[in-house]
């Protein structure tokens, strides 16, 4: 079950459905999704070769507005993997309160070996292949992992040469030049860094000096540790795929960024030998030591540390390592990073964990302003994005714990979860069923 997001999400429901106020009808048919479009896409690439992939979109409800969510490229993509994330982005809209569905879609690729344009070319005809189905009013996509701002032009590109003429609301998180909003790239990592104040704030305890590892450095793990650094914490450890750099210390999160920006790993980083073993910085304080040291993946995530922010793939914290965890906190800036069989042992050890579907609510959040701004054809300066994605997250955390302190529910994710079953099955119910 651990491996299947889809089996993870349903029992994430299932938990919160003896708490939530939901008609048991309409909580059976919110475990299905609406529709999902399977395409097969031959691409002729840069080398000459014709390589045919596969892509999906899932739409999962539209019961409270468009269907929105982003597009991975990714080569672990699969059909029950983007209905499982179609279905986070319904729960996500409905908690932050944005008048949306939830859709995912996905492409299964391995971008590190395609070039440019044959990320162009494999952009353009997955959108030729789901442009029946997207739309400003229907459903509109937005990045997520390996895909950004140029992948949104293309998109936006390919749909509005249909339409004869630019549809720039079609997609979110575009270059700021076709429509795209200021504040959108940093949008989810800007998210995950304000819920890690506000639940210091919470627990009362101080986030200055704090200590972060943060799992995965790409768009949202990098800005969050960047202004969570900004914001007096410590960022420890950071990791990407090659592994993890660990200083005791803190990391320099800015000289950090500017390399992997560069596009450098992480192991490269990690400058120096020979290296302190993860033991020798435990039993030593780690004072002594200038440079960061390389660890492992599995051991960022069991480093005893104030926040542990996962903000990589799904299913990293599992029945198998969640007791070695010593973290104090989670802040889930990927979608599904935790399994329910993990989640019931942190709920049991009382580890507080702020869920996805609230931490990284930030990137859609700001792509509904992008939407909005889209429709006004009118532009917004950064001050004002930022100040209504702080006002806005900042409401759903509120909203998310009151749900939790006053109905005495036994972790963050099931007072998230019931608010957004309840709004969701509320939609459901005012509409009825058709015909
Ligand atoms: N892919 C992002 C997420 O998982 C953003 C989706 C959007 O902006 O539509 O929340």
């Amino acid at each position: 079950m651990a491996d299947d997001p889809f089996e993870n999400m349903l029992a994430q429901m299932d938990r919160a459905e003896e708490y939530a106020d939901v008609d048991h009808g309409i909580f059976e048919r919110l475990k299905h999704p609406e529709r999902t479009l399977k395409v097969t896409l031959p691409v002729e690439l840069d080398s000459g070769e014709v390589e045919v992939f596969e892509g999906y979109r899932c739409q999962f409800d539209s019961a409270r507005g468009p269907f929105k969510g982003g597009v991975r490229f990714h080569p672990s993509v699969t059909q029950r993997e983007v209905e499982a994330l179609a279905g986070w982005m319904t729960w996500k809209t409905a908690l932050v309160d944005l008048p949306y569905g939830g859709a995912k879609g996905g492409v299964i690729c391995e971008p590190k070996d395609l070039t440019k344009n044959d990320l162009e070319s494999l952009t353009r005809r997955y959108t030729e292949g789901i442009r029946r189905m997207i739309g400003p009013e229907t459903d509109v996509p937005a990045p997520d992992m390996n895909t950004n701002p140029q992948t949104m032009a293309w998109m936006m590109d390919t749909y509005s040469m249909y339409e004869g003429h630019s549809v720039p609301q079609v997609v979110t998180g575009k270059p700021l030049e076709i429509g795209g909003t200021p504040g959108r790239v940093a949008a989810t990592g800007r998210g995950v860094s304000i819920v890690t104040e506000r639940l210091f704030e919470y627990l009362d305890r101080d986030l200055s000096g704090a200590s972060v590892a943060v799992q995965g450095f790409g768009n949202v793990g990098s800005n969050a540790a960047r202004l969570l650094d900004e914001s007096g914490a410590r960022v420890v450890a950071a990791s990407d795929v090659s592994g993890a750099a660990y200083d005791p210390d803190g990391l320099d999160v800015a000289a950090l960024g500017a390399h992997v920006d560069a596009g450098g790993l992480m192991e490269e980083y990690v400058a120096g030998e020979p290296r302190a073993t993860l033991e020798d910085r435990r039993t030593s304080g780690g004072n002594q030591y200038d440079d960061p040291d390389q660890i492992t993946n599995e051991e960022l995530l069991t480093l005893d540390v104030d926040v542990l922010i996962p903000a990589a793939v799904e299913g990293v914290i599992t029945a198998e390592n969640v007791r070695d965890l010593r973290a104090s906190a989670i802040v889930e800036a990927a979608n599904g990073p935790t399994t329910v069989a993990a989640d019931e042992v942190l709920t049991e050890r009382d580890i507080q964990v702020v869920p996805d579907i609230l931490a990284n609510a930030g990137g859609v959040i700001v792509s509904y302003l992008e939407w909005v701004q889209n429709a006004q054809e009118f532009s917004w300066p950064l001050e004002t994005v930022n100040a209504e994605l702080e006002r806005r997250i900042g409401k759903a955390f509120d909203q998310t714990i009151e749900q939790y302190d006053q109905k005495d529910l036994p972790d963050l994710r099931t007072a998230a979860y019931t608010l957004a079953l309840e709004r969701t099955a509320s939609a459901h119910e005012y509409r009825g069923l058709f015909p």
